[in-house]
């Protein structure tokens, strides 16, 4: 078994870190988890600079991986390890964030579309940074740290059956509220633009029976924002729905992706 997950309390040991404000005891890689989130908004919220957000954003996602993690080892604590089939060492490799939530799917923890949808983003976002380089968007980096946030606060409270007001200040915890609040209220002007425009464009469309009008080929992922409302094709220029302006982008046709006319495409295939 992995050291980290040893609870280190000892008869001598008199701090008690392992207990939330509401009297519940912590398990180390909650504790972790925690801590990484804690660590990673308040160095997001003081700092704007390139290197801070790269750094507070992995140090999120880390946050999310063991969040995940918790609940795989609530249910078996071998569960967390890459591969179950071989022994188990300290060395042994920790599941990462896709096979984590195949596997909570599997054991019957299926989460909704729209949560797994912020978690696949966020690990093509962190392929992105590791990989290849951290392009640096002030309005995509908002973007997905409010998303990360929307999953932290869906994943503790009604998965891992916490509440993150327990683990962490106030003075801390309601930015990050505010953050995921302002972010669904943009999702849902955004959802109204482009239901008014395409309303306009296919008058015959019946949104209760289809998601998208039948002759529309649907919309792309904005490479400012990274929110899949932009529309290519019909306007002067493509639109974001989002942004709520032109976005003068291009599509690689090897890989798919939309980038930036202005920007230099690295592709990943
Ligand atoms: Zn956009
Ligand atoms: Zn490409």
């Amino acid at each position: 078994m992995g050291e980290a997950l040893q609870p280190t309390t000892t008869m001598t040991d008199t701090s008690e870190p392992h207990v939330a404000k509401s009297g519940e005891s912590i398990s180390p890689i909650f504790e972790n988890a925690i801590d990484s989130l804690r660590i990673g908004m308040d160095f997001f919220q003081r700092n704007s600079s390139y290197s801070s957000h790269k750094h507070a954003i992995l140090t999120v996602f880390h946050a999310i991986e063991l969040l995940l993690k918790e609940q795989l080892h609530r249910t078996n604590p071998i569960l967390i390890y890459k591969d179950i089939d071989k022994k188990v060492t300290d060395n042994s490799f920790t599941v990462g964030l896709a096979d984590a939530i195949t596997r909570l799917e599997n054991i019957g923890s299926k989460l909704p579309d729209d949560q797994k949808k912020i978690v696949e983003k966020i690990q093509s976002r962190r392929n992105r940074i590791e990989h290849h380089r951290h392009d640096y968007k002030e309005a995509e980096d908002e973007n997905i740290i409010a998303e990360a946030l929307k999953f932290i606060f869906y994943f503790t409270e009604f998965v891992l059956e916490t509440r993150l007001e327990d683990h962490i200040d106030h003075a801390l915890i309601r930015p990050m509220k505010q953050r995921v609040m302002q972010y669904n209220e943009l999702q849902a002007v955004a959802e109204f633009r482009f239901e008014t425009w395409a309303t306009n464009q296919w008058p015959k469309w019946e949104k209760t029976v289809e998601d998208i009008p039948d002759e529309f080929e649907g919309t792309y992922d904005c490479p400012e924002c990274r929110q899949s409302w932009l529309v290519i094709g019909y306007h002067p220029k493509p639109f974001c729905f989002w942004c709520n302006v032109p976005v003068d982008t291009k599509i690689c046709e090897n890989c798919g992706i939309t980038y930036l006319v202005k920007t230099e495409h690295i592709c990943p295939l």
